[in-house]
């Protein structure tokens, strides 16, 4: 069990959840917690929990902060500089990196070079940059934990097992999102406030969208290529609707583990704290009697090319990734503020991935600098 935590994006979906398993786990200390825009919430967190360092995006949401916590002993810092701060905090041995976006990347690979447990839950940050963090990981010594419910079943079923060469394929299980069956006709008159009624999860608003353009299913597909060192041909994706199953892994003999629960991201999320042990958790029990029937089906590429896009971005590697991230994290923006339609997104990322000039084995500044013309393009093209 790790003894003392920092949260970047403590104010989000993740961050809070996280903060709910720490409520509980009171000999874990909090170094330090970080947020975007949200004082308000941040001011409750940093006297719910005494962290030495509080940190916010702008100064000015910084200033707002501190003058609202000026009776406690937390420092308040801002910017990307406050963030590489707050996730190499002495003091932390583990960071559990919520933030949302490319924006986790540096302080993703500060932390690692601390060697510092990451409970990683920024997906964005392995599919843009993955080989570099894992090898960074591996040189510091520092473990990766997985926060995404998928890639954290896979962490589980692999418990135990010593040797790569044991593993035929990972099976990631998607939930198909909110317009799982539409027809294509359907999928362009789809809204904003129907994409965000994800059936089983309640997330933040960018991966919410990226689960119903299912996005997010190719995005992990890359996460998962880079955590467990595997070829796109040992990556598969199947529909289960009902999100009990959260992933599995074909062994080459035939064995099939699977880890299955009710879904709820405190269980990772506590996991990427204690392992390797496992404690109780506040997450209600599985109850195999009422769940009704588990369900797998192939996913629609047709319908969705969002998957299709990132598979074929996985097998060309290089910057082909980071170009793709950056592009949807734009357009899925622009969607969320209601300026292009549902298919624009997938448009708008496929035409970026095309235009951003490739390099095959990329340098970190190589990889912000696709990220970057990325979002050019979709701002020139939208
Ligand atoms: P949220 O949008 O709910 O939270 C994002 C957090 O990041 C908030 O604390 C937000 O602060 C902060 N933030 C946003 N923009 C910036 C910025 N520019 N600089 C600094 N901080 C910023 O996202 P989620 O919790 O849903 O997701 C977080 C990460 O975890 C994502 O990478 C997502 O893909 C991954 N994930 C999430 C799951 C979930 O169940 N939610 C499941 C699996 C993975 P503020 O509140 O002030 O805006
Ligand atoms: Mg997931």
């Amino acid at each position: 069990m790790v003894s003392c935590v920092s949260i970047l994006g403590s104010t989000g979906s993740i961050g809070r959840q996280s903060l709910d398993i720490l409520s509980r786990l009171p000999e874990i200390r909090v170094a330090a917690l970080t947020a975007g825009s949200n004082v308000s919430r941040m001011a409750r967190q940093c006297r719910d929990f005494r962290p030495e360092l509080a940190v916010m995006a702008t100064e000015q949401a910084a200033m707002a902060l501190k003058a609202e916590i000026s009776d406690l002993p937390t420092r308040v810092s801002w910017g990307e500089e406050g963030l590489i701060e707050a996730a190499t905090m002495p003091q932390a041995d583990c960071v559990i990196t919520a933030v949302v976006g490319m924006v986790g990347l540096k302080p993703t690979l500060a932390a690692i070079r601390q060697g510092k447990r990451i409970g990683l839950a920024n997906k964005e940050t392995l599919v843009c940059a993955g080989e570099l963090v894992m090898a960074e990981a591996e040189r510091w010594g520092a473990e990766i934990v997985p926060v995404d419910s998928e890639h954290s079943a896979i962490f589980q079923c692999l418990m135990g097992c010593g040797n790569k060469r044991e593993v035929k394929r990972l099976i990631l299980t998607c939930s198909g999102g909110p317009f799982f069956g539409m027809t294509r006709e359907q999928l362009t008159q789809v809204t904003k406030a129907d994409a965000l009624k994800h059936p089983n999860w309640k997330m933040g608003a960018k991966i919410t969208v990226d689960c119903a353009t299912l996005m997010n299913k190719g995005l992990e597909v890359i996460e998962a290529m880079r955590l467990y060192g595997l070829p796109l041909e040992q990556v598969d994706v199947v529909i289960h609707r009902q999100s009990i199953v959260h992933s599995m892994v074909e062994f080459v003999d035939g064995a099939v583990m699977a880890q299955m629960g009710t879904p709820d991201m405190r269980l990772p999320i506590q996991l990427a704290l204690t392992y390797p042990d496992r404690i109780a958790s506040p997450v209600e029990p599985l109850d195999l009697l009422s769940c009704g029937s588990l369900s797998f089906s192939a996913p629609d590429l047709e319908n969705f090319p969002c998957l299709a896009l990132a598979r074929e971005c996985a097998k060309l590697g290089g910057t082909a990734c980071p170009a793709m991230n950056g592009a949807n994290e734009e357009a899925v923006a622009l969607f969320l503020a209601e300026k292009i339609g549902f298919y624009d997104i997938y448009r708008l990322v496929s035409q970026a991935v095309e235009r951003v000039p490739f390099v095959g084995s990329p340098t970190l500044e190589e990889i912000l600098m696709a990220d970057r013309q990325a979002r050019e393009v979709v701002e020139q093209l939208r």
